[in-house]
């Protein structure tokens, strides 16, 4: 699935006295298998932007084509869009509500319509994608470490089946190793089943280890569109938006992973 984002803007309060223009702009493709991370200070309208994705926030104007197709025309199915491009929230596990974790992972796919059993398969199946054996189908997830919880909340969105993942600020709260492992886990996820996973952060160390793109906003603006190596190369830009550079160490790793030889120039590699 491919998402190309034209010219977007978008401005809450239109009309009133707190106009706010929150888009500003914005063009960019997200293309299938992708793992991109978009990283911008607070209020530079990531929430905002991602919301747009699977059309739960209308632009003010521009156009998104998913696939090709103009979501903003008549008789596009956004409902559909809603299942194909899973978001999940900030702090996710404010939203678990059922009795047993089985429960509540089930909850998406029965709205989309599956039966008992076919919600089941799909939840079980979410479940070893996010590294949840079965003991946890019947626990509460009220037991469950912060870590878990999320891992439950991510699953019930990939019990939906969702062609693209995205996820708003997922290590938000948690503890380094509940960053890690949730980190961790997504990767693994988008190794193993190939899914786009679009990840927020204001964190450029949770997107340095993990995304092969980064988007920096900036007060609605696309800042960079790049690898992450070009990115972090901008530190005094990045500093000036209220990003603090990744420690050099996350840059280096990031670099080797991508089969660059670093005690090389790094932009010409870059080039090539
Ligand atoms: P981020 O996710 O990067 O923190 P947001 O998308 O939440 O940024 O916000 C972008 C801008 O829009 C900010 O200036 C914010 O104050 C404003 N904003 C966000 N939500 C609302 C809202 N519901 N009503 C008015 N302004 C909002």
């Amino acid at each position: 699935m491919e998402i190309r984002i034209e010219h977007l803007n978008y401005i809450y309060g239109l009309g009133t006295s707190y106009e706010k223009k929150a888009l500003d702009d914005i063009s960019l493709t997200i293309r299938s298998g992708e793992f991109i991370g978009i990283i911008g200070h607070t209020g530079s309208g990531k929430s905002t932007l991602i919301q747009h994705l699977n059309g739960l926030n209308r632009a003010s104007s521009g156009q998104i084509f998913v696939d090709g197709k103009k979501i903003y025309e008549d008789g596009y199915p956004m409902r559909q869009l809603r299942f194909r491009v899973g978001l999940v929230f900030q702090y996710p596990e404010y939203q678990i509500f059922e009795t047993t974790v089985l429960k509540d992972i089930c909850f998406g796919p029965k709205n989309q319509g599956l039966s008992e059993e076919e919600a089941g398969g799909r939840a079980r199946a979410a479940m070893r994608m996010v590294g949840l054996d079965e003991s946890y189908e019947n626990k509460s997830p009220f037991e469950l470490s912060g870590g878990q919880k999320r891992r439950v909340a991510i699953a019930g969105i990939l019990a939906m089946n969702p062609e693209v993942l995205v996820l708003d600020e997922p290590t938000a709260g948690l503890d380094p190793k509940g960053r890690d492992d949730i980190l961790g886990v997504l990767k693994q996820l988008h190794q193993e089943s190939g899914i786009t996973v679009v990840l927020v952060s204001h964190s450029m160390e949770d997107v340095a280890d993990y995304a092969s793109r980064i988007i920096v906003l900036d007060k609605g603006k696309v800042l960079y569109d790049d690898i992450p190596a070009r990115v972090f190369s901008h530190v005094e830009e990045l500093e000036s938006i209220g990003l603090a550079a990744p420690q050099v160490t996350y840059v280096m790793r990031a670099l080797r992973r991508m089969g660059w030889d670093v005690s090389q120039d790094v932009t010409t590699q870059a080039e090539a």
